[in-house]
């Protein structure tokens, strides 16, 4: 055999070489998996009870995150899981400075080339709020995947592990890029923008407006439907100009209702009151006058629905233009203080505040 020759079969068999290492990872370097921060706050999916039966009475925010990791083994063959405790609370204990905290920290993991993705472990009673907020103001399309449970890890059909493994299942997964803040529990994925805690106790207690964007069912993510509002990367918020967020407060209506609440707040001076109103945000006649003197002392009035569905009409019930009012389009009262303590960041004009509304 010509020297030429030599050369050229080894040529080929190098190229056979490289094709065959492209194909089979045994002969490549070993498969990247993605790279999930798992942040724990606390909550119930950090709870445990004094025996199994315990479900509803137990102790909330107990168990640390590498705890947690630990016990859903399955969790490491699907992505490099990296654990950090932010807080150890329950949920109903956020107020807006852990709320700023969680989102800061989270922005600042995703603009690291080392972070794929981040679930965050959370109490269930705040959890739509708070995956509202990074919906809003995250400016990553990378997944963020909010994730509780409504039974403790000591409970009989425990519910927090599979929750856990499904949520890292949904961060990892590429089709999760880009849909915005999502919860996932009880098999479901959900917008953060829709969904809501309807029970108080039962393990399917999140819903979404519109039903769940999509599942995680044996680990196989599907999505069935795609947010339409803005969020993260079109959002108008970023969370890195944000260091504070004005005061909002909401009043809830109901039948003889007094003007003490709306008085004590316009004396502590929150910028606005959102109005959580009786049908299609409906006013007293009673409560009419105290809303417009409200108004006239600069705080904001938003008018939402006490319903639990429903956007508001404008002009339907009161006259907003005259009174200067705004409302809100179906995002229930929480997450319309939340919107609107971030549109107070960016404007006090009535019409823009209310296109933003819509629009979101
Ligand atoms: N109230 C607690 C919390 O929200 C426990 C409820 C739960 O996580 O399910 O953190």
């Amino acid at each position: 055999m010509q020297p030429y020759s030599i050369s050229i079969v080894s040529r080929m068999l190098l190229v056979l070489l490289l094709v065959a290492s492209s194909i089979s990872p045994a002969w490549s370097q070993t498969v990247q998996k993605p790279k999930i921060v798992i942040i724990a706050t606390g909550g119930t999916i950090a709870g445990t009870g004094n025996s199994s039966a315990n479900t509803s009475a137990y102790q909330s925010a107990v168990v640390g995150v590498d705890k947690l990791i630990a016990a859903v083994p399955e969790i490491r063959s699907v992505a490099d899981v990296k654990g950090e405790q932010i807080f150890q609370i329950g949920s109903e204990s956020f107020n807006n400075e852990p709320l700023l905290k969680l989102a800061h920290r989270v922005s600042d993991l995703l603009k690291s080339k080392d972070v794929d993705g981040i679930v965050i472990t959370h109490g269930t009673d705040t959890l739509e709020e708070t995956s509202y907020f990074l919906n809003l103001t995250i400016k990553s399309d990378k997944p963020v995947v909010l994730v509780g449970s409504m039974r403790p890890g000591i409970a009989l059909s425990a519910d927090g592990p599979l929750n856990l493994c499904n949520a890292v299942v949904v961060a990892s997964d590429k089709s999760s890029v880009g849909k915005g803040a999502l919860v996932v529990m009880n098999d479901e994925i959900h917008s953060a923008r829709d969904v809501t805690k309807t029970n108080s106790v039962k393990i399917d207690t999140f819903k979404s407006l519109y039903g769940p964007i999509g599942t995680v069912v044996e680990s196989q993510v599907r999505y069935d439907r795609l947010p339409s509002r803005p969020h993260n990367l079109q959002s108008k918020f970023d969370i890195d100009k944000i260091q504070s967020l004005p005061e909002v407060n909401v009043v809830y209506t109901h039948g003889n209702m007094s003007r003490v609440p709306y008085d004590a707040f316009a004396a502590a001076g929150p910028k606005a009151i959102i109005y959580m109103g009786f049908g299609n945000g409906s006013v007293p006649d009673y409560i009419d006058g105290v809303l417009k003197e409200v108004r006239a002392k600069g705080v904001f009035i938003v008018r939402t629905t006490r319903t639990g569905s429903g956007s508001i009409v404008r002009n339907g019930e009161t006259d907003d233009d005259k009174n200067d009012y705004m409302v809100i389009d179906d995002q229930n009262p929480a997450k319309a203080r939340l919107l609107m303590a971030l549109v107070l960041t960016k404007t006090s004009d009535t019409k823009e505040l209310q296109k933003i509304f819509w629009k979101y």
